[in-house]
């Protein structure tokens, strides 16, 4: 995997922890995790981003959904302790029907239970669209999901430009707004990582489908105001866009072309 981002001129990338719609975990061969933090060392990457599969729903009625997303957590985060100090990100989850606040108190439980003292990684809420009974549309419900956590200092947030735009934050006509907001709200420091997307839906549409970079209602001029932020310019982008490795250079290669260092 680490090859295969300096290929493509990346320097960092996320990876799924196993089959995103399905369960069993990826086999963890710790020589194969310590080759990946040196070539990382060596070429100064950012942090690795670990995204845990789609299925797993934090805040399920249903006791054998949750105890499934219980034992991918643990597995995970365990996991991924041989690729100490880089970060877990996950999707809060749908309520589905329970209602978002007892959905932030299920995922808060969640994490308490899992999240352990000595992990090296840092666990992050992705922020949502909106789509369907999801949580974590609103910079409010993922800061109640926060605030509930016991060990504050393993918890961050991850920043998706098409989930928030589909949420309703208008990150084209008002980035500076929109940030600080979240800062207000959730606290910028919390703020970890950047899933850099177009989206193929409108302002508020609750859609969630991405689009490749300047392919989309957000455009490339607000993406380049995105990665060039203060907030933003020195935290890690992470695209995930549809596309194949020749489409990801490209788009990294359009991007590097319009940071300004
Ligand atoms: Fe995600
Ligand atoms: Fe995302
Ligand atoms: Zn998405």
């Amino acid at each position: 995997m680490g090859e295969t981002a300096l290929s493509i001129g990346a320097n960092t990338f996320q990876f799924f922890t196993r089959n995103p719609r399905g369960g069993k975990a990826k086999s963890a061969d710790p020589q194969d995790a310590a080759a990946l933090m040196k070539l990382a060392e060596d070429n100064a990457f950012g942090p690795l981003l670990a995204h845990a599969p789609y299925t797993m729903n934090p805040c399920a009625a249903e006791t054998r959904l949750l105890e499934f997303a219980e034992m991918v957590m643990r597995e995970d985060l365990q996991l991924l302790e041989l690729l100490p100090g880089n970060l877990y990100n996950f999707h809060p989850g749908s309520h589905v029907r329970q209602g978002a606040e007892a959905g932030i108190e299920k995922i808060a439980a969640m994490l308490n239970k899992v999240l352990f003292a000595e992990q090296r990684t840092t666990v992050l809420l992705e922020t949502m669209a909106g789509k369907g009974s999801e949580v974590g549309r609103t910079f409010e419900e993922l800061a109640a999901i926060l605030s509930k956590v016991q060990l504050q200092e393993k918890m961050g947030v991850c920043l998706d430009t098409c989930h928030i735009f589909d949420g309703g934050y208008d990150i084209v006509n008002h980035l500076d707004a929109v940030l600080t907001e979240f800062d207000k709200i959730i606290g910028l420091d919390r703020l970890k990582a950047v899933h850099l997307n177009d989206s193929l839906n409108m302002l508020g549409s609750h859609k969630d489908r991405h689009a490749r970079i300047g392919e989309g209602n957000i455009g490339l001029e607000a993406l380049t105001a995105v990665i060039n932020h203060p907030a933003l310019k020195n935290l890690p982008f992470y695209l995930e866009t549809p596309n194949e490795l020749p489409g990801y250079a490209a788009e990294i290669s359009l991007l590097r072309a319009r940071y300004q260092a």
